[in-house]
């Protein structure tokens, strides 16, 4: 069970506003509420990728390693 705002308030000019507008109508200043879902541009996507496929790297190199490491001592 969530509880929706029902208001929203102007962060430049402190208007109440509806909760589902995307701009203010007193000032025009872009308001957080309905545009929440379009908050990941490509850039933070292509960091999130950077991230993600560093820790797939890692443990990938470390297995790399260790297995390099046991077939030259094995031999
Ligand atoms: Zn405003």
């Amino acid at each position: 069970m969530t509880h929706t705002p029902m208001h929203q308030w102007c962060p430049k000019c402190g208007a109440m506003l509806p909760a589902h507008l995307e701009e203010c109508p007193r000032c025009g200043t872009r308001l957080k509420g309905a545009g929440a879902d379009a908050g990941y541009t490509a850039k933070d996507i292509a960091q999130i990728t950077s991230v993600i496929l560093a820790f797939a790297i890692v443990p990938l190199c470390v297995i790399l390693i260790v297995s390099i490491v046991c077939v030259s001592i094995a031999r």
